[in-house]
């Protein structure tokens, strides 16, 4: 039995005054919604912060990078250790904007997801093919490749304790969404590739759609078989949103 995870990517957005009210909005309207795990994944320099605010609810935490080294002469980057310590409990590696922006390669993206782990943080894995890629019929290829560099380089196993975000790269603040079936098959794909390393794991693996999620096509992707919940921008920053795409994953 696989609980739906919804989690909320606020990327770089937000002032201390803004995130405050927002995660006061989610907790309030998060006491309502049982059956599905909710996950804020602020900016760094807001972790704190609505750690404080979110610590008497359910709301889980998370930061949207690491940096692979544990700590040391790295100016700028942030350490698994130090989200741990700020109150983290997931952490996102290999999000196409990272992969895009910021030069995050398949290799790097699985140092990071195993860094994740060493610190004891579970890692949500971002995997999507482009627009070109989908029209040149390649999304299968890039999404096995994109899981398959990660799992042979921590094995399996480590997958026990981590969840897959399937983000077509086409759908990312676009407002165009990925159909539910159009999402079901990458899912499914997904869950038969990592089968042929391990059933048991495959069967436990949460796999979460990202790509322009909203309230109002939140149910009919979260009714896919395969589908587990969701990775949320844009929707994450209205509370009220946000909590309606919680409560359909709950559903
Ligand atoms: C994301 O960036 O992870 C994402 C899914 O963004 P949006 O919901 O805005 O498409």
């Amino acid at each position: 039995m696989r609980t739906p995870l919804v989690a909320g990517n606020w990327k770089m957005n937000g002032t201390r005054a803004s995130v405050a009210e927002l995660a006061r909005g989610l907790v309030g309207g998060a006491g309502s919604i049982s059956g599905a795990e909710i996950l804020l994944c602020p900016s760094y320099i807001f972790i704190q912060e609505v750690q404080s605010l979110i610590s008497e609810s359910s709301i889980g935490l998370g930061a949207q990078d690491l940096y692979v080294a544990a700590g040391g002469a790295y100016t700028g980057a942030i350490s698994g250790a130090m989200l741990v310590d700020a109150g983290c409990q997931y952490v996102i590696v290999g999000h196409s904007e990272r992969r895009a922006l910021m030069g995050d390669s398949d290799g790097v993206v699985a140092r990071k997801f195993a860094a994740a782990q060493e610190h004891g943080l579970i890692p949500i894995l971002c995997v999507g093919e482009t627009l070109d890629e989908r029209q040149s019929d390649s999304t299968l290829a890039v999404i096995g490749r994109q899981f398959s560099t990660v799992v042979d380089a921590v094995g399996i196993e480590s997958f026990e304790n981590a969840v897959v975000a399937y983000e077509p790269v086409w759908a990312i603040g676009t407002g165009e969404t990925a159909t539910p079936q159009q999402a079901q098959e990458v899912h499914a794909a997904l869950r038969a590739m990592a089968a042929t390393r391990s059933a048991k794991i495959a069967a436990d693996l949460r796999l979460l759609y990202g790509g322009s999620v909203k309230a109002a096509n939140a149910a009919d992707l979260f009714s896919m078989a395969d589908i587990d919940g969701g990775l949320i921008g844009g929707a994450s920053l209205e509370a009220r949103e946000f909590l309606a795409i919680c409560a359909a994953a709950a559903a």
